[in-house]
């Protein structure tokens, strides 16, 4: 099985990459967690500046992940810097208080919106793979829902049944058609398909 060091030493994240990879792909998480400075200007740099700096250390094959919520109508607000929003602001929950604020405050009706992953597999210093997943949705209103994190309860991804419902009140749904599941499916099926031996 090709094995990958998650360049994360988050224990949980690399159990919910083994459930994404349905265990035909081993990620380990590392054993250390690297300071590294995300100063790339997209998730896809972002992701390989992760990923390189595991490996520099390790000098094994790491995966890392970068992810973020894009707004149509504030591009530069969260996106890359998902993560560094409102750093005064504690809780998730405030966050994402502030942003819907901002739409009130500058009736903004462009509410589009995106949620982006993006997988490096970082195989050797010449050998380096990418894998993007996207979901599409809008800013709902209010805060809605008690599962997931971060952005999840003012995030409303667009779904056949059009009910409004954010993706903390849909943990199954978002399980199979998040961003990262998609990402993750799409480099499970390049690594299950690639003839020739990557790892
Ligand atoms: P990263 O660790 O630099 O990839 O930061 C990702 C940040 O984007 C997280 O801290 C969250 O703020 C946000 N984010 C990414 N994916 C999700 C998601 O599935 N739901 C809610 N927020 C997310």
């Amino acid at each position: 099985m090709k094995s990958f060091l998650l360049a994360s030493g988050n224990a949980h994240k690399a159990e919910e990459f083994k459930e994404l990879f349905h265990g035909k792909l081993g990620v380990n998480p590392s054993p250390k967690t690297l300071e590294v400075d995300e100063t790339g200007k997209t998730f896809t740099e972002n992701a390989l500046l992760k990923a390189r700096a595991y490996f520099d250390v390790y000098k094994v094959p790491t995966l890392a992940d970068d992810s973020g919520l894009v707004l149509e109508a504030f591009p530069d607000l969260l996106s890359v810097q998902s993560a560094r929003y409102a750093p005064d602001l504690k809780e998730y929950s405030q966050k994402c208080e502030r942003i819907l604020s901002l739409y009130a405050e500058k009736n903004i009706t462009n509410r589009n919106a995106y949620f982006v992953c993006v997988l490096c597999f970082y195989v050797s210093e010449d050998e380096y793979y990418f894998f993007e997943g996207r979901v599409h949705g809008t800013i709902g209103t209010k805060l809605q829902g008690t599962k997931g994190f971060g952005y999840d309860p003012i995030f409303i991804p667009e779904r056949k049944e059009n009910d409004g419902a954010t993706l903390a009140e849909l943990p199954e749904w978002k399980n199979e058609f998040s961003h990262r599941a998609k990402a993750s499916r799409t480099a499970l099926s390049f690594f299950e398909s690639s003839s020739e031996k990557i790892v």
